[in-house]
């Protein structure tokens, strides 16, 4: 599966915004954003202009894009699935984008980034609702249960991943037993539980142009 490669430090200074997108990292004095709060590049600190309808709707899609790891035609074809739901496009957006079990296995504390969670997922060290599961997009429904697998469970980032994630907390709508490698989606979230600061309508009236 492609993916972006480049600098996930850089992805933040350039949203303007911390994206988490670094696991432990995130969290210490060794945060690029916090020591370089402005966009990188040669004009990164040049004080921009008014920003247009488009620029604003743009960057708004980049960073949800980025914060999920996803590349554009991937985050596109999640858009599309998500117009094709009843219900509010942009709502229905951040639902896929949520069910996805890269992010589950992220939000559940089994990995430190979604990063790391697709490359686990990939490795082939989870399984859902007692089968080996190793597509990162594959999506989760109410009850689905996930777990790393057995001969998986002395894998160090796990491991480490499980020792961190206290310092984010794990959402409502997931039920995580630590001890047992073991978690459920309980639900999908409701909109006002998810915090980051994300305007889909904004991605809504990019794509409807
Ligand atoms: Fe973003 Fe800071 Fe994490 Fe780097 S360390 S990914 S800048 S939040």
């Amino acid at each position: 599966m492609a993916r972006y490669t480049g600098s996930a430090c850089r992805l933040c200074r350039r949203e303007n915004l911390k994206l988490f997108l670094k696991g432990d990292r995130c969290y210490g004095d060794k945060c690029a954003f916090e020591r370089r709060p402005y966009a990188p590049g040669q004009h990164g600190q040049r004080r921009g202009g008014k920003a247009s309808d488009y620029r604003i709707q743009l960057r708004e899609k980049q960073k949800v894009k980025r914060i999920y790891g996803l590349l554009e035609r991937q985050f596109r074809g999640t858009y599309q699935r998500a117009e094709r739901q009843k219900g509010v496009t942009g709502t229905n957006l951040l639902m896929l984008l949520e069910s996805r079990l890269d992010n589950v296995v992220y939000r559940m504390g089994f990995a430190n980034s979604r990063a790391q969670a697709r490359e686990l997922i990939l490795h082939g060290h989870f399984a859902i609702n007692g089968r080996k599961a190793t597509i990162a997009s594959q999506r989760l429904k109410a009850g689905d249960k996930v777990e790393v697998r057995e001969g998986s469970r002395a894998i160090p980032q796990i491991i480490g991943a499980i020792e961190t994630v206290v310092r984010r907390g794990i959402p409502g709508w997931l039920e995580v037993d630590k001890d047992n490698f073991k978690g459920t989606f309980k639900a999908l979230p409701n909109r006002e539980d998810l915090t980051m600061p994300i305007q889909e309508q904004l991605i809504v009236e990019l794509y409807s142009k």
